[in-house]
């Protein structure tokens, strides 16, 4: 079935629940952005004050320097799919607490499910730690973790939040050189791909 299809049937049951506990105080629910097709999907926080007033993730400050690294190693925004760790914007952009992120798990797990993307990009602590707890995000940022999710295997790839690169020069610096390790990530997963098709083509 068609992964585009399946996400809409997913926003509907979200938009639908009432016992999600942020939603009273949101404007809008933030359920992702994205190409369902992509093979990486990125996954941050929660929204800020623009993402909830749109209905979009990633489109204030953060968003904006997070649109600057994807352009910087030419993977357009579009190509790939965005999502957070709740969908509704906490009060006053406080952390979303550990019952928010379980009452939201669910929804995060069958959006992975669908897009059964081969890398997972965490946006700070709280998505890398759905994947890699116990491990310190200044210890293993940029650094690819092959995660056995589910009975999936992904590689992980955890990312400061582009908020702190905003905030601190010396993170926004690293922020820069994770995302240019994650441009040949990507070349070496194009390139085995073309050689997995080339291979296929000659038993034809
Ligand atoms: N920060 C996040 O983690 N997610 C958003 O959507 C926006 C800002």
């Amino acid at each position: 079935m068609d992964k585009q299809k399946l996400l809409e049937d997913v926003r509907k049951k979200m938009q639908k629940d009432t016992s999600l506990p942020l939603k009273k105080g949101a404007t809008n629910l933030v359920f992702g952005d994205g190409n369902a097709e992509s093979e990486i999907l990125f996954i941050g926080e929660g929204p800020g004050f623009y993402e909830d007033q749109k209905g979009i993730p990633f489109v204030g400050n953060a968003g904006a320097f997070l649109n600057q690294l994807l352009h910087l190693i030419e993977l357009p925004r579009e190509k790939v799919f965005i999502t957070n760790v709740v969908h509704h914007r906490p009060p006053d952009n406080r952390d979303p607490d550990q019952s928010e992120i379980d009452a939201y798990k669910p929804y995060l797990d069958e959006i992975i499910k669908i897009i059964n993307p081969k890398i997972i990009v965490t946006l700070g602590r709280f998505s890398m730690a759905k994947f890699l707890p116990y491990v310190k995000i200044t210890s293993v940022h940029g650094r690819r973790h092959v995660v056995n999710w589910r009975g999936m295997e992904i590689v992980v790839i955890p990312m400061f939040h582009p908020a702190a690169g905003l905030r601190n020069p010396d993170v926004k610096r690293q922020t820069y050189e994770d995302f240019e390790k994650l441009r040949g990530t990507l070349d070496e997963l194009r390139k085995e791909e073309n050689k997995v098709k080339i291979e296929q083509m000659k038993l034809v």
